[in-house]
């Protein structure tokens, strides 16, 4: 059995003190594949030079809403290109819109998502999606830049079952997070109505940490408590669900199967 965390920051300073010490964790735990998405240049290029190091793991080039700033030009957008033609790089990641923080600019948010879009378009390669409280814009301006070729992953899904539904009519997977351990939370009831072929697994470590480590610092090894989580939501064995979700992330992807599984 393997387990796939399709959306950890290994290369954020968090890990600095043991990166490596919490991916051979996550080996231990039975992870299989990896991917480490960039928020910006600089964790991008980091991403990369992280997936150099490990065969399973693989890396996202990506401009999250939160580091969009004006003014960003086009010298922001061809650094951003440059690095997602880099070895490795499996999607364009993560990118989105992000209403919750106060001070944002919505206008400058769906420019550049727009334009993160049409570069995942142009290299054929699938998207990682972060969205936060703006779910009518994101639906509107993912139906605008629908093409055959766009596709990719609502990463920490945080809508509900309707929206879900809509996401993966656009072409995207759901990328389910530990927050489906938490007491509240719809994720159960949402994993359990969709078929598995719509799910992926991630931690978005350091953040989010699942019960039963909730409040501490979050970890690749932990997406075994997520995947657990999805498989008792479903009521389908561990195994199945555990291997099915390392199948999805490698056919999104395109990350060779028996590679990610360990063969
Ligand atoms: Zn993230």
């Amino acid at each position: 059995m393997r387990y796939a965390d399709v959306h950890c920051h290994l290369s954020f300073p968090e890990f600095d003190a043991d990166r490596d010490e919490a991916i051979a964790r996550f080996r231990a735990a039975g992870g299989g594949l990896l991917i480490d998405p960039g928020t910006d240049p600089v964790t991008s290029r980091r991403s990369v030079e992280l997936a150099g190091r490990y065969d399973f793991i693989y890396a996202n080039v990506g401009l999250h809403p939160g580091e969009v700033r004006a003014p960003y030009g086009p010298e922001l957008l061809d650094e951003l290109a440059g690095l997602a033609r880099a070895d490795k790089v499996v999607g364009i990641g993560e990118i989105g819109l992000d209403y919750y923080w106060p001070g944002y600019d919505r206008d400058l948010q769906i420019g550049a998502f727009r334009e993160m879009l049409r570069l995942a378009v142009s290299l054929d390669l699938p998207v990682v999606i972060h969205c936060r409280d703006a779910w009518p814009d994101m639906l509107r301006v993912l139906s605008e830049e629908r093409s055959s070729t766009l596709r990719g992953a609502m990463h920490c899904f945080s809508g509900d079952l309707d929206i879900a539904r809509q996401c993966i009519g656009l072409g995207m997977k759901i990328s389910v997070p530990g927050t489906i351990t938490y007491k509240r939370s719809n994720l159960p009831e949402i994993v359990a109505s969709m078929p598995l072929e719509a799910l992926l697994s991630e931690t978005d470590a350091p953040y989010l940490s699942p019960v039963p480590m909730r409040g501490k610092r979050n970890e690749p090894a932990n997406v075994t408590h997520t995947v657990r989580a999805i498989a008792d939501a479903r009521q389908e064995p561990l195994e199945t669900v555990a291997n099915s979700l390392v199948g999805n992330a490698c056919r999104l992807f395109g990350i060779p199967l028996p590679h990610a599984a360990g063969r």
